[in-house]
């Protein structure tokens, strides 16, 4: 093993050895993009990016090797739409037509929304730098590469394997087999397998999750048929490639007690006349929190990104049905938004969750929201999610417990049409709660999947070093002397497959 520059990569490709390379993870948990190169074939497994900084200071990381130009590439398996693992895709697949290209049908059709979402965010910040006087952001790309990527479908291979596994063989791939499956993690979100004409299997989780969540259903193993078809028990060597972000935690309060506290928590702030804020990631949690919040019988306001992505999440039907009886209400956008919001708070349409997004509460609806709410002791702020390191949820949490006498302020920061950084001080009094809806596996699950796929090899990335060593002290404890050889894959560090 060891650290190599990208300007080296080539002459590593050349030699033809067996090996893997992770191109993003600068940090941790960050951008997801991990080279493969096995019986002569080259595989990109996601391209996203990532961000650093929080507030008005985020800015975009990518992944090494810009679009990987002169670099033949053979196939790109996209394993879901979270923007750490597609964020910087559309570019490279137009780079790379000599590559066939995996993606879901729920994947594109969520692409659809991030991508809009993307430009929308990318015109936002060369105004905020034309009116600061900085340098021009980089453009990730253009609105024209976006629509050109969405007019390539047609020679894109899609799969729904939210309802069925699906093995594909490519005549341009004599003696290789290629599966995919459900991973559990959010709707579209698949696990890949690679079944080489060695048999060896080279098979990468992606973002997975064993428990069922409001609208997934968790997956610890693929269908018996579908393992069969792949020639599972049969594989000269398994090498496993999963993720571990909570590799270090076990689940610590069941479901069912979990949500039996959320629901008592919103009932007591409803019975004070108080509201609830939800700040969630509009990808996955967002329209899984609504239904959960729907299901328990409250009535849910939706604003920001989420007031879309339900739309591809939710069951038709049953999202019909709420935005008939009034369960679930969608924010306005444009005019009326401003009154719409008041009249929301002031209660004129009784006690309501508002869900909204961005989780970290550092840009996006939820903030607006969460200035006006915060400061009053009778609302309730809900955390469904993780606290991201730096992030105003974060500090929330920070806060919530020093006494009240010494102050308990918290500073948003926007920028205004100008370009001024407007600081809003907000004091923070209203209640605050943490319910870990988490759709990433915890350690419990990571190992049993680890020992039920029998892997000989166990590689391990996008997770922080505790969440590798964590994981790594669970599946020695479990497997003792048979534990097969397993490895932190970081950034830059190749990792011979021999
Ligand atoms: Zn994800």
């Amino acid at each position: 093993m060891r650290v190599i520059r990208y300007d080296e990569l080539a002459d590593y490709i050349a030699s033809g050895k067996d090996f893997i390379l992770e191109l993003g993870e600068q940090n941790g948990i960050g951008s997801s993009s991990l080279l493969v190169q096995i019986c002569g074939k080259l595989f990109l497994l996601d391209r996203g990016s990532a961000f650093e900084g929080t507030g008005v200071n985020k800015h975009t990381l990518f992944p090494v090797g810009d679009v990987l130009e002169g670099i033949h590439i053979d196939a790109i398996f996209l394993s879901h739409v979270h923007l750490d693992h597609a964020g910087y895709i559309p570019p490279v697949v137009l780079a790379h037509p000599e590559a066939r290209f995996v993606l879901s049908s729920k994947t594109l059709e969520e692409l659809k929304i991030t991508l809009e979402d993307t430009l929308n965010i990318q015109i936002k910040e060369a105004d905020k730098a034309h009116y600061l006087g900085l340098p021009e952001p980089t453009i990730l790309f253009t609105e024209e590469q976006v629509s050109m990527f969405l007019n390539e479908t047609d020679s894109y291979e899609i799969v729904d394997t939210d309802n069925e596994d699906v093995c594909l063989t490519w005549d341009d791939f004599p003696g290789w087999k290629f599966g995919f499956t459900s991973s559990g993690h959010i709707k579209g979100a698949f696990w890949s397998f690679i079944v080489t004409p060695d048999n060896d299997c080279i098979t990468s989780t992606g973002d997975i999750c064993s428990h069922d969540q409001e609208n997934k259903k968790g997956v610890l193993m693929p269908n018996e048929i579908f393992l069969k078809k792949m020639g599972f028990g049969t594989w000269r060597r398994t090498i496993l490639i999963t993720e571990a972000t909570n590799g270090n935690r076990d689940r610590k309060e069941s479901w069912e007690d979990m949500d039996s506290r959320m629901k008592a928590e919103i009932e007591a702030t409803f019975d004070r006349g108080g509201m609830v804020l939800c700040p969630v990631f509009m990808i996955g949690k967002g329209p899984n929190i609504v239904a959960k919040l729907a299901r328990m019988g409250f009535r849910v306001f939706v604003a920001g990104g989420v007031r879309k992505t339900i739309f591809t999440e939710i069951e038709p039907m049953l999202l019909e049905k709420w935005m008939a009886d009034k369960t679930v209400m969608l924010a306005i956008d444009g005019p009326g938004r401003k009154q719409q919001m008041d009249a929301v708070l002031a209660g004129e349409y009784g006690p309501m969750v508002i869900v909204c997004s961005s989780a970290t509460l550092d840009q996006g609806a939820s903030t607006g929201f969460a200035i006006r709410m915060l400061p009053m002791r009778k609302n309730l702020l809900i955390s469904t999610g993780h606290r991201f390191t730096g992030s105003k949820m974060e500090e929330v949490f920070k806060v919530q417990d020093q006494p009240l006498e010494l102050g308990r302020t918290i500073v948003f920061e926007s920028i205004d049409r100008f370009g001024n950084i407007v600081k809003t001080p907000v004091n923070f009094r209203c209640g605050a709660i943490h319910c870990d809806n988490s759709s990433h596996d915890y350690r419990e699950g990571l190992v049993a999947r680890a020992i039920a796929l029998n892997a000989s090899m166990v590689l391990v990335k996008h997770c922080t070093e505790e969440g590798f060593q964590g994981f790594e002290s669970g599946l020695k404890e479990a497997l003792g002397d048979k534990c097969p050889s397993i490895t932190h894959v970081v950034h830059m560090q190749v990792i011979n497959l021999v």
